[in-house]
Formats: structure tokens, C-alpha cells, sequence
């Protein structure tokens, strides 16, 4: 899948920084590599928090214990689970994080996610106390990112408070709070430590807007950019009703609307959600030119409710996807439940696929076919957000990709963007052969070459974890 459609042999060529240095096709293959099926680009995921993975299926029960700590969820919305995820976080030690991390990106490669943005607000020890290195749990990431081979853009979370109008960190929420300073402090280590590699890109984030108070925040943007101006910003926001009720009681404003009043929101910031906004907040989070982070398997899960997505669309907005609490871990999967869900509500085949209001020609999708037109967007706004050259395969980006084995019964006849389609809205379970990440195969025959060791360690972890 090139930028502008489909082409057969092409010679890819790859410099030893893992760019792309020339797409060609027709031209000489002595010497080369040859890889058998459809090459697209990797997918980039714009919102992980690891440590969920290993609470994935552990929620599902109203009123359920959690494991190992006897506290009940106290409903069956967002904020149930919320105490559900608290109690299992209280417990988790820097080497749990640092295997349950490893395999999740191990899981998040064979699913064709190829970077990652990971959402990281677990700073500090379960009582409270900073580490001796502020970034050590940062540095766990960054070790179960680098195990793995998939590309990481890291976002460490500024988390305050607990609720609209300053309210304090409550206990549960020791682990992750952080003055401004200090937060601006390991942001700085971090930048000095990993700036400028390949494979690795440092954001920021604030939590929420009921996490961090309007002062914090233009402190954050502000001792950011004086690192490095084109961090890519993200934020949780409108994910349920009730917090943009709390807004409103608040600021007389819901969340999308007051961020765009009060921050300078455009290409480097991602939305995380931003389910409920207004037609007037579709509107202006399009024009801004931020992406909308969605995540539907997890908005799902949790019962958060439908992103507008065919009025966003049509007034020019950008999308990209992340597995969020990791219930899931396939970029199809969410595309898939993404589109279904419009069509629900719709009553429509193609609610996805609106006619823009104004056509935007530098928006890579002009395209009739509903999957490679969601895939096609999701690479465009997954690469934004995570601040990569990344999404495409074209000279100058780097070389993340992924193989499809066409040869399985259930690609048949499939190519080009009937392969799109059926990658998305048919069972073709496990088709991704091969994932490269930065010119280096990361799994091989679906296949990773640390696969046993992250699975034995992430089996301890979790074991450990349930036994309490
Ligand atoms: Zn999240």
C-alpha cells in the first residue's frame, strides 16, 4: 500500500537508520530481500496504559471483587472500573509493570501496531514517595518498549487533583500525583537520556482536565515547549457525561470547548475520546487540526457512548486509534467496532465515509472503500499523534510495516483495497506474517524471537499479582 494506492513488486530500499531511502517499482531485485504478500504500513496506537492488560477480563462482574484486594466496584460504569483498576494498581512493583509492558507490545506487534503512545501516569512508589529516580518507571517502559522492537512515544502524565476546582489527590491516586516542577524535572531527564533515537519520541500529557488545574497546565505546555517545541501534547477529555457536566458546574463550559478557549490546540495535540462534544465542539476540534484519539474497544468496554464520527469527518477532522485498557489489541478490531457502531446508530452502511464540507486535498483519504479509508486515516492521524515520520511508505519515513499472508483460505481473491475491506469486516484472524519496526524484522512467521522469555515473565507478574 503506497501513498497514493496499490503497486505490485516494489523494491523497497531501506538506510541503515531504518528510513526508507527509495520506493521503486519494476526495478532490479538482485540482492534483495524478498517478502512475500501485501505490505501495508504499521499502525500507530495513540493511547495505551500497559499495566491494564493485566486487569483485561478481570472487571467484567458487577459488583466483582477485586482480586487480591476484597474492594468492590461500586457500579457498572467508567467510574466502577475506575475502582476496580485503582485497587489493582496499588499493587504493582516496577519489575510487574516492566513485564506486563514487555508483553503487551509483543501482543500489540503481531496485532500490526507498530509504535505506541503510552499514556504513563504511574510515577511513583505505592506509597506515595517519588523513586530515587524520578523516572523509573518511565525507564521500565522504555525497557519493555525496547525488548519488544516496537517503537515508543512516550507520554508522562501530569496528574494534581481529583476532581474540577482543585480538588486534592485522593489515596488511590498517590501513585501518580507530581508537582509541576517535578514533573517538568523528570521531563528533562528524559529528554537528555533518549532524545533523538530512532525508535523513541517524548511527549507530555495532562490526565485530565479534572487532574490538572488551569494554572498547571500552562505551567506544563509552557516548560515543554522550552524543551523541545514540537512535543506532541495529549489529553483525556470528554470521555463521559458526567465529566462534562462537572465542567459545565465548574466553568460554565463542557471540557472541548474550554481547552480550545484557554490552550493553543492544533496538529501536535490528540483528544483522547472526546465522545461527548457539542455540534459547535465538532466543529472547532476539526478546524483545530488536532486528532481525535479514539478507542473503541475501551469506550465500548467501559459503556463511555459514541464519538460523532460522520459529522466530525465531514468537517475535515483527523482520527486515529488506540487500544487504551488493552481489552483489545488489533487495529482492524477497532476499526471494525468503530464503523459498526455508526452503523447502528445510523442505520446506514456507510456513516464513515461522509462527504467532506470542505474538501481538504492534503487528507490522505479520497477513498470509496470503508476499510483502507479508516485505515488510511488512522495511519495519518496514529502518526501525528505519536510524532513520528511514520504511516506511509514513501521515501524519507520510517520503515514500519507489516506483511499479510495472502496465501491463507481467508484472503482469498483479496487485494488491494477488497484486502483492506476484508482485513477489517471479514474472519481473517492472525493474517499478519511478518512486522517491521525502524528496518528490522520484529516478528518473523508470527514469530518473536523473546517471545518465551516476556511470556514467562509476564505469567509471574500477573500470578504474583492475583495471589495479592
Ligand atoms: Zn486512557
Amino acid at each position: 500500500m503506497l501513498e497514493d494506492g496499490w503497486a505490485d513488486d516494489i523494491v523497497l530500499e531501506i538506510d541503515e537508520a531504518g528510513m526508507i531511502q527509495s520506493i521503486e517499482a519494476g526495478a532490479d531485485t538482485r540482492g534483495c530481500e524478498r517478502i512475500e504478500g501485501a505490505v501495508l504500513p504499521g499502525m500507530g496506537n495513540l493511547h495505551s496504559h500497559a499495566f491494564q492488560r493485566a486487569m483485561a477480563g478481570l472487571a467484567e462482574q458487577t459488583g466483582t471483587k477485586d482480586p487480591g484486594d476484597s474492594k468492590l466496584a461500586k457500579g457498572d460504569d467508567f467510574w466502577g472500573w475506575r475502582d476496580v483498576m485503582y485497587g489493582f494498581l496499588a499493587r504493582l512493583a516496577p519489575d510487574q509493570v516492566e513485564a506486563i509492558a514487555g508483553w503487551l507490545y509483543l501482543e500489540m506487534l503481531k496485532g500490526g501496531y507498530t509504535g505506541v503512545a503510552e499514556f504513563h501516569y504511574l510515577h511513583n512508589a505505592p506509597d506515595g514517595s517519588a523513586y530515587e529516580d524520578s523516572t523509573e518507571m518511565s525507564s521500565r517502559i522504555i525497557a519493555a518498549a525496547n525488548r519488544a522492537g516496537i517503537a515508543l512515544t512516550l507520554l508522562p502524565v501530569l496528574y494534581q487533583t481529583s476532581d474540577f476546582g482543585g480538588q486534592p489527590a485522593v489515596d488511590a491516586q498517590v501513585r501518580f500525583a507530581k508537582s509541576t516542577s517535578e514533573y517538568l524535572a523528570m521531563l528533562e531527564t528524559l529528554h537528555a537520556r533518549h532524545a533523538g533515537k530512532l525508535d523513541f519520541r517524548l511527549g507530555i500529557a495532562a490526565h485530565s482536565l479534572r487532574a490538572v488545574p488551569p494554572e498547571a497546565l500552562s505551567e506544563m505546555l509552557e516548560g515543554a515547549g522550552a524543551i523541545d517545541p514540537t512535543m506532541p501534547i495529549h489529553i483525556h477529555i470528554a470521555e463521559t457525561t458526567k465529566e462534562v457536566a462537572d465542567c459545565i458546574a465548574w466553568s460554565g463550559a463542557p471540557p472541548v470547548a474550554w481547552l480550545l478557549d484557554h490552550a493553543a490546540v492544533d496538529h501536535h495535540w490528540t483528544l483522547v475520546h472526546a465522545t461527548h462534544m457539542s455540534e459547535v465542539e465538532i466543529r472547532r476540534a476539526a478546524r483545530s487540526g488536532s486528532i481525535a484519539g479514539l478507542c473503541p474497544t475501551t469506550e465500548a468496554n467501559l459503556g463511555d457512548g459514541l464519538f460523532a464520527l460522520p459529522d466530525y469527518l465531514r468537517e475535515g477532522g483527523r482520527i486515529g486509534i488506540g487500544s487504551d485498557a488493552n481489552v483489545a489489541l488489533d487495529p482492524f478490531e477497532e476499526l471494525r467496532l468503530l464503523d459498526y457502531g455508526q452503523r447502528l446508530i445510523h442505520r446506514q452502511r456507510s456513516p464513515s465515509l461522509p462527504e467532506p464540507s470542505q474538501p481538504d486535498p492534503s487528507l490522505p483519504d479520497q477513498s470509496a472503500s470503508i476499510g483502507a479509508g479508516l485505515w488510511r486515516r488512522a495511519l495519518d492521524g496514529g502518526a501525528t499523534a505519536l510524532g513520528t515520520q511514520t504511516g506511509c511508505l514513501a521515501p524519507g519515513y520510517r520503515a514500519d510495516l507489516i506483511v499479510i499472508d495472502t496465501d491463507q483460505a481467508g484472503l482469498a481473491g483479496r487485494s488491494g483495497e477488497f484486502l483492506l475491506d476484508s482485513l477489517v469486516f471479514a474472519p481473517a484472524r492472525d493474517a499478519i506474517r511478518d512486522v517491521m519496526v525502524g528496518g528490522a524484522w520484529v516478528i518473523k512467521d508470527r514469530r518473536h524471537e523473546a517471545e518465551d522469555d516476556l511470556a514467562v515473565k509476564y505469567l509471574a507478574a500477573v500470578t504474583e499479582m492475583m495471589a495479592g
